[in-house]
């Protein structure tokens, strides 16, 4: 039959089995973990570690093509994977996104504005960072998420006793920016050079984690502007990286209106889950269709959305602490609402469990629903946003 692959047992992966099956692919996951949300809705879920020679191997014989939902895939796996079988994205570029110091680079030389920055590979470059850099953020390189391995420094003295306490891993130091707005952009690229991009999410983080984003269909001229940047800029950069696949860039917008790239993400994006729901063909649709060499898909928003984060937090009473089960009845009951569980076993605080789409013909009839089914679930969220 039609399989693809997939390394990465997430909820990533768990949505990109649901689309390329609804077209009608079989997916093999490979994920060490016994239970994991993308293996359980597999057609085969290989139990090896994501370097596991025997694993790669079973996953490249079955497939057509095999692409990851996650960063942190060993790059020498997918060249492995390559060997046997189309592999999208190309270990080459992952490996950009892996690395904080190669990925700021990277974009930097593709012409797209960053934050200043140094990169912190020993203690002297700490001492001889600029005082422009503070205050500021220093990020371990490699292996963060969510904002973990981050630390915000006020000064060089803070930045010191941060970068002793993530054990003298390779940072970048950032300045911390006035942010007016953040927003990201979902493209997806084929083998053939051709681009589809999504149109923008804009995105509002709680404790370094996104928690919404909200996707008008009608933008003002300035939100218009920021949004053509931001598409040519993600573009530039998927084509630097002859990428394959489905990527996205998030970014920062200044008080002073300057749009500056943040990250890269090699792969569907949390910003871009209001896709399910929104548009005509899902970020996970598209990257199946990436990979199966199928035309790609439309990207227009069909309405205005807004998405809302569900962090294991709300398995919690916030008055009690006790475990409760969140009022799933009283999410469902908002109108335009619909509810993308992860089937996570354990809710821990700050892991995402799941998230909700709320579409509507307004995005004011949108804001209402936002603030409907948040309050349901006890989760914050500011009208005004
Ligand atoms: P992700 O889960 O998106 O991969 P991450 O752990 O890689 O997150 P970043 O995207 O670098 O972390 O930062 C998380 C958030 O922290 C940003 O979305 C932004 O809100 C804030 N932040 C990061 N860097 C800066 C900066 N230089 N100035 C101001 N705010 C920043
Ligand atoms: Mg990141
Ligand atoms: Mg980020």
């Amino acid at each position: 039959g039609n399989w693809l692959g997939m390394v990465g047992g997430g909820q990533l992966g768990r949505m990109f089995c649901q689309s390329a099956q609804s077209l009608g692919y079989k997916v093999a996951v490979l994920e060490p973990a016994e239970s994991c949300p993308a293996g359980d809705v597999a057609d085969l879920h290989i139990r090896s570690a994501y370097d596991d020679a025997a694993g790669l191997a079973q996953l490249a014989a079955r497939c057509q093509a095999v692409s990851t939902e996650f960063e942190n895939v060993p790059a020498p796996s997918l060249d492995a994977l390559a060997r046997d079988v189309r592999v999208a994205p190309a270990g080459s570029a992952v490996a950009v996104a892996q690395d904080r110091i190669r990925e700021k680079a990277f974009i930097a030389g593709a012409g797209v504005p960053l934050a200043p920055y140094a990169e912190i590979r020993t203690a002297a470059d700490l001492d001889a960072a600029s005082p422009e850099l503070f205050p500021g953020i220093l990020k371990a390189a490699r292996l963060g998420y969510d904002g973990k391995g981050q630390a915000r420094v006020a000064d060089k003295d803070q930045a010191r006793k941060a970068y002793a306490d993530f054990g003298g891993v390779a940072c970048v130091l950032e300045a911390l920016m006035p942010l007016r707005a953040e927003l990201s952009v979902v493209l997806a690229r084929g083998f053939d050079g051709r681009c589809v991009v999504y149109p923008s999410a804009w995105n509002e983080h709680r404790d370094g984690i996104l928690a919404v984003s909200t996707v008008p269909t009608q933008l003002d001229q300035q939100q218009a502007e920021l949004q053509r940047s931001a598409a040519q800029a993600a573009l530039a950069i998927a084509a630097g990286l002859d990428y394959h696949g489905v990527l996205c860039v998030e970014f920062f917008v200044l008080q002073d209106g300057r749009l500056l790239a943040n990250e890269i993400a090699p792969r569907p994006h949390n910003s871009g889950h209001y896709t399910m729901d929104a548009c005509i063909t899902s970020q996970f649709e598209q990257q199946a269709r990436v990979m199966a060499g199928l035309p790609l898909g439309s990207t227009d928003s069909l309405c205005p959305a807004i998405m809302l984060n569900i962090l294991g937090d709300v398995w919690f009473d916030p008055a009690s602490g006790a475990r409760r089960e969140p009022d799933w009845a009283g999410v469902l009951a908002v109108p335009g609402a619909s509810l993308h569980l992860y089937g996570k076993a354990e809710a821990r605080r700050g892991r995402k469990m799941g998230h909700i789409n709320v579409v509507a013909p307004t995005l004011d009839a949108a804001r209402r629903s936002a603030a409907a089914a948040a309050a349901a679930l006890h989760i914050p969220f500011d009208r005004a946003a």
